[in-house]
């Protein structure tokens, strides 16, 4: 069907199912659940339908050669998205800042991440990576954005992206819902060893869920073909058996454990 015409069955749609936003209308593909893209009347729509509220946490980071500087918050936003379609619920903008481990650099300044990982040799500053914070202020940064969230009026979020953050987040989930009387949802060690995305650094998950996410953003071509040749600032599988379906594979199950948290909460039926 053109496009034209899918927005006037939604907005049919829509009218007829009155206030509240048809579930049959948010799941088509092009329906707006970016925060930042809404006028007030779609907000106050989707709040009310499902005040639940994604939250990428992404980075600027090196990803091998291949792989974008923003695949975090591309792989994370990409995700909630697709569950704000299915479940309804509001997308905020990405967090390209975040903690990682750090260390002082032999010639001076500092290295973090994957600058010294197994497959970074020698240790060095790898090109492109901007996203470091302490951990302490990534902890402020996202209070205030619940704080915000919650004088909105959501009532659950669900945040989940780059590694340290993923793990900051879960490890304070519980102090922040007595905090902020949010219901909030992440990748917690109980679901930890069945979550599919991101799951390593650049590799053969990260990679393929890229390709499935933005194709054109992926250059494999970088990498050299000699699989003697490790990618540097890679950790995990090897990239170069990445594919677009397992992408798609590795986000079906993801966004699967995300519905299962929804309903166990109540918030899905
Ligand atoms: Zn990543």
């Amino acid at each position: 069907m053109p496009k034209a015409d899918r927005r006037s069955r939604r907005t049919f749609i829509t009218a007829a199912s009155g206030a509240s936003v048809s579930l049959s209308s948010a799941a088509e593909p092009d329906v707006k659940v970016l925060y930042a893209e809404l006028l007030p009347h779609e907000f106050r729509k989707r709040l009310g339908a499902r005040p639940i509220a994604y939250l990428p946490l992404g980075t600027l980071e090196w990803h091998g050669e291949h792989l974008p500087l923003g695949s975090d918050a591309i792989q994370s936003e990409g995700l909630m998205i697709e569950c704000a379609r299915r479940f309804g619920g509001i997308v905020m903008p990405p967090i390209h800042l975040g903690p990682d481990r750090g260390r002082p650099a032999p010639g001076g300044g500092m290295l973090y991440g994957m600058d010294y990982a197994d497959s970074t040799r020698p240790p060095r500053q790898l090109d492109g990576s901007c996203y470091w914070i302490p951990k302490g202020l990534h902890l402020q940064i996202v209070d205030a954005i619940l704080e915000q969230l919650k004088r909105a009026g959501f009532r659950a979020v669900f945040a989940d992206g780059h590694g340290p953050s993923r793990w900051s987040w879960a490890e304070n989930l519980e102090e922040r819902e007595a905090r902020y009387g949010l219901k909030l949802f992440g990748v917690t060690r109980d679901i930890a060893s069945q979550w599919k995305s991101q799951v390593d650094h650049a590799a053969r998950n990260e990679t393929s869920l890229m390709m499935h996410f933005r194709p054109h953003l992926v250059d494999l071509s970088q990498l050299s073909p000699d699989r003697s040749v490790a990618p540097v600032g890679v950790g995990g599988q090897d990239p170069r058996d990445a594919g677009a379906a397992y992408g798609r594979e590795c986000l079906e199950a993801s966004i699967e454990l995300v519905r299962r948290m929804f309903v166990k909460a109540g918030l899905l039926a």
